[in-house]
């Protein structure tokens, strides 16, 4: 079951990136294991694909540490700031840095461990109040900021777009990103990439692929249903 929804949703990629003349490297498919067993992520591992994503760090910690292969780790989830220093040197990118402590905890860690960490700045692009990340307005200045911290390197923006069933409901937010992307790029700050949009989840992914994201976040659609115990 989980190989052919790989296969699914690798078919669903090319065929968007194809849709919007893009070339299937520029985008990576981030395999979202979250509450889903190691067994699960062993055979999602024998398709090929390196990149999962996490949205707590305990788990993060324990899939880590269970699984020895090396794996680019992606920290998706909401990040406190006593828990940075559990996965500043374990993971590949934190995607959801939304505040200036945050990213000032990070660099102290960094520091601390001597590593350089990669990061994203996540945006609430639709401005829900149950969502995490920047408002939209807030983002530059934030970005100004965070890119004069030691050690702490922003390769992009990401969002969580609203819940729907209709994926065309959240075009607009996603190409709004893209375009605050490029604006940030413009203006050319020092130690500030914008070569990632982390966008696009189960519901929506193709939508994503077709305004830019180059990564897109995929749970459900590869390993099935979450059940929540707790
Ligand atoms: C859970 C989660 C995903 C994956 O969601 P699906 O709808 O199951 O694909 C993507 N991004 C974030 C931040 C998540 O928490």
């Amino acid at each position: 079951m989980i190989k052919e929804n790989v296969a699914d949703v690798e078919a669903k990629i090319q065929a968007a990136c194809e849709r919007a003349g893009r070339k299937r490297e520029e985008v990576t498919l981030i395999a979202v294991s979250k509450t889903k067993p190691v067994s699960d992520i062993r055979e999602v591992m024998e398709t090929g694909i390196i990149d999962y994503g996490e949205n707590k760090v305990q788990e993060l910690c324990d899939k880590i540490e269970t699984i020895k292969e090396p794996l680019n780790w992606h920290m998706i989830g909401h990040l406190q700031r006593n828990k940075v220093k559990y996965i500043v040197d374990k993971v590949k990118l934190i995607h959801s840095v939304d505040s200036l402590r945050l990213a000032e905890q990070i660099s102290q860690e960094a520091i601390k461990k001597n590593v350089d960490v990669d990061i994203l700045v996540e945006v609430n692009v639709a401005e829900e109040t149950s969502k995490f990340g920047m408002s939209t307005e807030e983002v530059t200045q934030m970005v100004e900021s965070i890119a004069r911290l030691d050690r702490v390197h922003i390769k992009g923006l990401m969002t969580v777009a609203p819940f729907t069933d209709n994926p065309e409901d959240n075009r607009l937010y996603f190409r709004n990103l893209k375009q605050l992307a490029v604006d940030i790029a413009q203006k050319n700050i020092d130690n500030v990439i914008m070569s990632e949009l982390s966008m696009g989840m189960t519901g929506d992914y193709e939508v994503a692929i077709e305004e830019g994201a180059t990564m897109v976040r995929v749970g459900t659609g590869i390993f099935g249903e979450r059940i929540y115990t707790k």
